[in-house]
Order: C-alpha cells, then sequence, then structure tokens
C-alpha cells in the first residue's frame, strides 16, 4: 500500500531551512520525523507553502526534551510550536484515527462527532486519520522521497479532492471537514471527487453542532486568505451559504463585491478584516431590521445592528472588536450620505472612515447607493478639506433632530433612507 515516490515536482529550494532543521533535530534524538500535510501538496502543486509542518514518532513530552523554545498548544488536539529563529514550526506527533481499534466510543459523541483526538499511533496509521489524500503525504527533505499511503500523488496529478474511506463517516466525524474541502478546492482550484461531493449534502446539516469560536477560524481562512470570492460560489453551489448566514439569503451581490475587493487587497499585501465582510453579509439583514424597527416605537435597546449581530453569533461568534467594526461602517452610511459640512467633517474624521466609504463603493455597485454619492465622496478625498467644508451647507441640528440623534437608535434609518434615495421608508424627508 505504500509508495516510495523518488520522481516528483518538488523544489527542493521552497522547503524552509528551519523545518529541515528541526526534522534534523529530531531524527537525531531517535525520532522518525517528516514534513506533512498542507505545505507537502502545496509544494507538489507548485505553491509556496504559507507555514510548514512536522509529523513524528516522538511525543509532545518528548519534543520538548530535544528543543529548548517549544510551546504546548490545542486541547482537542495537542501540538507542540518549536521556534526556530522567526518561524514557528508546528510539530505534531503520529496518530491514529479514534475509530481505528475498539476502545474509541468515549473519544466520539453520541452522533458521530471526534470530541478528543490524542492516541498516538505509527505513521500509516497518521496518514488514514487525515482528512482529504492529497493532504496525507509525508515528505523527507534529507532523501527528497515522498511517502504515500492513501494514493495522494495520483489525486494531485488529477488536482482531484478526495475524503480518505468513507467520505459520510468521515464528514460526520468532523463536520468541519465540509468547509475545509469547499476552502481547498477554491485555494487550489481542485475538483471534488464525486463521492466527496455527494456526501456534503447529507452531512451539512452536522455543521450546526459546531461550536460557534470554531467556526468563525474556519471563516477566516474561507474568506480571508485570498479566494474568498471562489469560495463562496462554491458554498452557495452546495447550499452551504444559509447554514453559516442563517439570516434570509439575500443580498449576495453585496457579499460577492465584498469579498472580491478582499482577495483584490490580499493581492496587493493591504490589510484586509473580517468586520468588512461580516458588514456586507449581514447588511441585507439590517436594512430589513431598520425598516421594522422604524415603523414601530423605538426603543434605545432595540438597536438593529446589535440584534443583527447577535443573531449571528449563535452560528458564528464574532470577536467583539469585529462586532464594533460593522456598527461603525453601518451607522456611517447615513453620515456619509448627509453631506453637510459638521456631517462631512466628522466622518473624515472617524477612525473606521476608509472602510464605510469602501463600503459605500460596494453599495454604489449594487445599486443599494447613489453612484453620484460615491463620486462625491471620492472627490472629497482628493479635494482640499477646508474649502470643501466652507462650500458645503452648515448642517447644525435643529434641537429636536438633536435630542433625537442623541437617544434613538433608529435615528439611522431615516438618515440612511435619504441615502438610499428614498424607497425603503418613504416617511422620512430627503436631507438636506
Ligand atoms: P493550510 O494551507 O490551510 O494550512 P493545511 O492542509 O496545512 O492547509 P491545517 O489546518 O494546517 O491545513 O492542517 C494540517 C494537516 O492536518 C492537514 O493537511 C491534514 O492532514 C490534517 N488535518 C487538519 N484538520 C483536519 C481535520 N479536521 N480532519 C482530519 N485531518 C485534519
Ligand atoms: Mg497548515
Amino acid at each position: 500500500m505504500l509508495q516510495r515516490i523518488t520522481e516528483h515536482d518538488i523544489d527542493r529550494t521552497r522547503v524552509s531551512e528551519k523545518a529541515v532543521d528541526v526534522i534534523d533535530k529530531l531524527r537525531r534524538a531517535g525520532f522518525d520525523a517528516y514534513l506533512v500535510g498542507g505545505c507537502v501538496r502545496d509544494l507538489l502543486l507548485g505553491k509556496v507553502p504559507k507555514d510548514f509542518d512536522v509529523a513524528t514518532a516522538a511525543t509532545p513530552e518528548d519534543v520538548r526534551k530535544v528543543f529548548p523554545r517549544v510551546r504546548l498548544v490545542g486541547r482537542r488536539f495537542r501540538i507542540v510550536h518549536v521556534r526556530v529563529g522567526r518561524e514557528i514550526i508546528e510539530v505534531s506527533t503520529f496518530r491514529r484515527a479514534v475509530t481505528d481499534g475498539d476502545d474509541h466510543m468515549p473519544h466520539l459523541s453520541d452522533d458521530g462527532m471526534i470530541i478528543r483526538d490524542n492516541l498516538y499511533g505509527t505513521i500509516d496509521q497518521d496518514a488514514f486519520r487525515r482528512d482529504f489524500t492529497v493532504n496525507a503525504l509525508y515528505y523527507d527533505p534529507s532523501t527528497d522521497v515522498v511517502l504515500d499511503y492513501c494514493e495522494g500523488m495520483k489525486d494531485i496529478a488529477a488536482r482531484t479532492l478526495r475524503l480518505i474511506g468513507e467520505p459520510e463517516t468521515r464528514f460526520q466525524e468532523d463536520p468541519v471537514r465540509i468547509l475545509r474541502a469547499i476552502r481547498f478546492a477554491a485555494k487550489l482550484d481542485l475538483e471534488l471527487h464525486p463521492d466527496t461531493e455527494a456526501a456534503i449534502a447529507p452531512m451539512c446539516e452536522m455543521l450546526n453542532a459546531i461550536p460557534p469560536a470554531r467556526l468563525f477560524d474556519e471563516f477566516t481562512k474561507l474568506f480571508l486568505t485570498g479566494h474568498g470570492e471562489r469560495a463562496f460560489e462554491l458554498l452557495s453551489e452546495h447550499d452551504l451559504v444559509e447554514i453559516l448566514f442563517p439570516l434570509p439569503p439575500h443580498g449576495e451581490a453585496t457579499a460577492k463585491l465584498a469579498l472580491a475587493s478582499t482577495d483584490q487587497r490580499l493581492k496587493e499585501n493591504k490589510p484586509v478584516t473580517p468586520g468588512f465582510l461580516i458588514a456586507a453579509f449581514l447588511w441585507q439583514e439590517y436594512l430589513d431590521r431598520l425598516e421594522l424597527t422604524a415603523t414601530a416605537a423605538p426603543r434605545r435597546e432595540d438597536d438593529p445592528a446589535s440584534t443583527v449581530i447577535a443573531a449571528q453569533q449563535s452560528t458564528i461568534a464574532i470577536p467583539r472588536r469585529h462586532g464594533w467594526f460593522v456598527r461603525d461602517v453601518w451607522h456611517l452610511q447615513p453620515l456619509l450620505a448627509r453631506r453637510t459640512a459638521r456631517d462631512v467633517a466628522r466622518a473624515l474624521a472617524h477612525r473606521r472612515f476608509r472602510a464605510a466609504y469602501d463600503f459605500l463603493m460596494i453599495r454604489c455597485a449594487t445599486g443599494d447607493a447613489p453612484q453620484e454619492l460615491g463620486d462625491w465622496w471620492t472627490n472629497a478625498q482628493t479635494e482640499n478639506t477646508e474649502a470643501l467644508l466652507r462650500e458645503l451647507p452648515s448642517g447644525r441640528p435643529r434641537r429636536r433632530r438633536r435630542r433625537r440623534g442623541r437617544n434613538r437608535p433608529n435615528r439611522s434609518s431615516a438618515d440612511l433612507n435619504a441615502a438610499n434615495g428614498g424607497p425603503r421608508l418613504p416617511r422620512e424627508v430627503a436631507q438636506p
């Protein structure tokens, strides 16, 4: 079953010398060790790996004895981070699948999900407990040999992503593998094997059982690593969008434009943030909620932004600071629409102005805000601000407005209505 491959496309100069050092040291201490997983897969596909993982026969305690600078991480899955210079190499001990043997019951939940995953094993057991065949290849940098236990090389050549073992069982053990399948297909431009693909629909409901914090991690990997738009398309093809975003399914255009912009920024090495994407994904729901709140008697605690973000939290945990980012981007939209000297000055001085402006541009592209407004803001940033502000109406609020503005969250619904050219909330008076 094991194939030792000596002819392959790995460019040895792309292999981290630090990782090779770690492997050498483990070997000298008497422990077998290889590069494994994503880095081997990426090297074989001609890509530059983003990090290097090592699999070894040494236990975490053994590894700690070999290296002075280590950190033990992970509870569900214990691994060791070895620091070499500025690089961190992840070292994990060969494990076997919890279902490999007959004492596995305490490691599985009632619905068949893996809850503990720390049974050490041999290298071939380690290969079979991995998710996809292309992720189960081992590379020995000293001999330049690839070890293939699961026919991963065949799938690399055919550019196929195939689960190891029985697909439904493998998705059941860990439903996050469904999202990993989508992510690898998008990122590496691989085709899902038909059997793997066929198991998605029957198992995808199980994603509901995944803790929201883990789904947030997976969310950032899906959408903030340069292939977000493609990942979204694939999720959508497999009816998975509504599992991640259980709010009513609309606003796809806004989401896709935000993802395209994020992918582009990553290409240009510009910073990106989950908040921007979350603002886009939930925007339509926020607008709907504003409309509802505007017709009911407004109460402070009904801030529609908070309601929408809170509803999403039960599926994907949104860390607090990103929640604030989303609120800021949303709340700035009406301010951008008003164009009085006072509001323009406030908007320009806001720390989230740039994100709010980028978001406005996306709304212009979907027809949700007038293009003229977007163009105005594009020009405003190239002009002399002092002169610009002098030309605008002052926008000093009448007393009645100010009181509303201070206390009532639904103030923004009225303003937002102006931003939209009025169709959503016809009762409101246009600004200014
Ligand atoms: P990336 O380029 O995103 O880092 P990766 O394949 O290295 O891709 P990791 O999440 O870093 O992904 O995992 C490293 C390896 O561990 C994988 O290649 C796979 O072999 C194994 N692995 C990770 N997550 C799972 C899982 N949920 N089920 C089974 N094996 C997994
Ligand atoms: Mg990795």
